[in-house]
């Protein structure tokens, strides 16, 4: 086990776990205004031919490792090699706590928490919420735990900011008994969320009161409505698959549809699983690909549609969600498609025009902070998110109570 040196400024290592891969960066700083991202990579192949790569904030690459076939090593081998590698790279920093990505918080984790064996079964009981995710999530924490025991671990999630909302918005008109039960809808990218909250009044000051409609589109894909800043209304419901659709997930479907497949067409749980998760969206639509770039290069028609059928439901959720919440003052748009899509953007905002919805197209090919016309009567933004950002701050933020405590 390495021995970090503890001297310096304090490092934070972040965390967001697949079921194959492990995002990795690395924060340094004292306060959260001062955080700064230093390193950032990931270890892929998890389970099959793991390789290790990490860049520094100027995308120089400082690590690119492979393991020779046969050797295969597991989650907590890796993390180890991970830890040991950064005590050789955090130039004097101290590495003081690791932050982790969770998706699933259900109904009792409303806020990060630092991670003890009773947090960790109380996660272990939210597998069934989000079985493809959580599992992940979960062993990356234990395999860490097992490596360095001591360093503090942080669990940030993706369905806390989501909490605020009211009781309608939660609720599936269902049996009481389901809803007692947790078949409630969560919503998720709450971290990307809370970012661009904390964001958007250093932005546009005048909007911090407002009702905004914040479009994370990325390969996964969904919507907020924020009053001042809090979430009052999401897309996304009991999983990751409700909503717009997405890369390679259908959005919002009729659920008669998957009656319909398991009656008529013999489908098991598991042929759904695979249709809503990775068959359908932009590449089941298209027949080409899940990813926005290739379809805006193709010159198939089915590309071109499948595009349409993305922008033609973000604009209906917009204009959904401001009815949800009784108005519209800003449009944001974040993630990879929202931030650098100008096509995307474009459409979604002519299809808004008969809200008062107008996007200036250089600003928009500029990809400027605010993209729409002076007389737009809703102004639209482009904010780049940043949820490693947001749990490397939590984590800060919990380890510092902490240590504030203990000194107490
Ligand atoms: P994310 O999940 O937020 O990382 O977003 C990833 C997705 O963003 C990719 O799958 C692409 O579809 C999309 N994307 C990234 N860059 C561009 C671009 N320049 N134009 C259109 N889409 C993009």
């Amino acid at each position: 086990m390495s021995n970090l040196s503890h001297t310096g400024q304090a490092a934070y290592l972040v965390i967001n776990a697949g079921s194959s891969s492990l995002k990795f960066s690395v924060f340094q700083g004292g306060a959260k205004a001062d955080l700064e991202a230093v390193i950032n990579g990931q270890i892929s192949g998890i389970g099959t031919a793991p390789r290790f790569q990490a860049k520094d904030a100027s995308r120089h690459v400082l690590a690119d490792h492979g393991w020779a076939e046969g050797e295969n090593p597991d989650r907590a081998t890796l993390l180890s090699h991970l830890i040991d590698w950064l005590d050789g790279h955090l130039k004097g920093a101290t590495l003081v706590a690791a932050g982790h990505r969770v998706v699933h918080g259900g109904t009792r984790f409303a806020a990060p928490v630092l991670v003890t064996p009773e947090v960790l079964a109380g996660l272990e009981t939210l597998i069934p919420l989000a079985p493809l995710h959580e599992p992940h999530n979960i062993a990356a924490i234990r395999a860490l735990a097992e490596v360095y025991p001591s360093l503090p671990q942080v669990a940030c999630f993706d369905t806390a900011f989501h909490q605020s909302q009211p009781w309608q918005s939660q609720t599936f008109a269902i049996p009481r008994e389901l809803t007692a039960e947790g078949v409630r809808r969560y919503g998720f990218h709450g971290l990307s969320y809370e970012y661009i909250a904390h964001r958007l009044p250093q932005v546009a000051p005048e909007l911090a009161d407002g009702h905004v409609v914040v479009c994370h589109l990325g390969s996964g894909a969904s919507l907020c409505a924020m009053r001042g800043g809090h979430s009052v209304d999401t897309t996304m419901g009991f999983t990751a698959l409700d909503g717009v659709p997405m890369g390679t997930r259908p959005g919002t479907i009729d659920p008669g549809v998957l009656i319909y497949l398991m009656r008529e067409k013999g489908y098991g749980a598991d042929d759904l699983e695979k249709l809503l998760y990775h068959k359908s969206g932009m590449l089941g639509v298209s027949g080409i690909s899940n990813d926005m770039r290739d379809l805006e290069n193709s010159d198939q028609p089915a590309a071109a549609e499948a595009v349409e059928l993305f922008c033609h439901n973000v604009a209906k959720q917009v204009a959904a969600l401001a009815g949800s919440m009784g108005g519209l003052d800003a449009v944001v748009f974040t993630a990879g498609v929202g931030e650098n899509s100008t096509l995307v953007r474009a459409r979604v905002a002519e299809k808004l025009a008969w809200l008062g919805v107008a996007v200036d197209p250089a600003a928009n090919r500029a990809k400027a902070t605010r993209i729409s016309t002076t007389e737009s009567r809703v102004p639209v933004f482009i904010i780049p998110t940043d949820e490693e950002r947001m749990i490397a701050s939590h984590t800060l933020n919990l380890v510092s109570a902490v240590s504030l405590n203990r000194a107490a």
